[in-house]
């Protein structure tokens, strides 16, 4: 799979083929679903793992925020993969937290990192999973030199921003039907730059009620 994405074009970071080598998707989606076919998968709960070239381009994006020793954020953290690949690049002196509001995707997602390469991260506290509204971010541990939202919101939540360190990004799809993958950085005077990567088509970042109801 990585090799494939790597002939293609869309890998082109040997930082982040290496990661994505040794965090094994096969190990985080539910029995009976094909893991390497660059395709997002349903995960349940009207939820999808995105397709490996998102994975990867979102790496790519956020691959000089995702240094040893710094801090990022995973919002709709879902099955925990890019949590563990977060983990996986920032090692265990920086920190990886997820904040996924559907409990059992939350159990789901810590039983799978626990079977992959990033388990000793989540013994050690560099890695987290928590239960929460990923629309507040999570303040525990801001601020964060790398956020990726996963899931799309309708406008860039403030909590988001705010959690954001000054010379971090932010990577987040916004939109409803039609999104766009924004690319937010904030510079060193405190000021936003919001430019479009590409078009999407995530799942809504919304209310648990919402989700489930759809
Ligand atoms: N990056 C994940 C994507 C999962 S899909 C992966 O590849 O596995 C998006 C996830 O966002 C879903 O798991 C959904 O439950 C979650 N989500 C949606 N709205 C949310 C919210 N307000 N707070 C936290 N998680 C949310």
């Amino acid at each position: 799979m990585v090799e494939n994405l790597q002939r293609y074009g869309i890998i082109k970071s040997s930082k982040v083929a290496e990661t994505m080598e040794k965090i094994d998707r096969g190990l985080f989606v539910p029995n009976g679903v094909q893991p390497y076919i660059d395709s997002p998968m349903s995960i349940g709960y009207n939820a999808t793992i995105s397709a490996p070239h998102m994975h990867a381009t979102c790496l790519q994006l956020l691959e000089n925020y995702l240094q040893p020793g710094m801090h990022a954020l995973d919002v709709g953290s879902g099955t925990g993969y890019l949590t563990a690949c977060f983990a996986m690049m920032v090692g265990p002196n920086g920190r990886a937290v997820g904040v996924e509001h559907i409990p059992e995707l939350v159990s789901f997602s810590i039983n799978n990192i626990e079977k992959s390469a990033a388990a000793p991260q989540l013994k050690d506290g560099s890695l987290s999973v928590h239960e929460g509204d990923g629309r507040q971010g999570w303040p525990e541990f801001a601020t964060y030199d790398a956020i990726h939202v996963g899931a799309a919101a309708p406008e860039i939540p403030q909590p988001l921003i705010d959690q954001l360190k000054t010379g971090g990004r932010m990577i987040i799809p916004v939109g409803n039907v039609f999104q766009d993958l924004k690319v937010v950085d904030k510079n060193s005077d405190g000021s936003i730059s919001i430019r479009t990567e590409t078009s999407v088509r995530y799942v809504p970042l919304t209310s648990k009620e919402a989700q489930l109801k759809e």
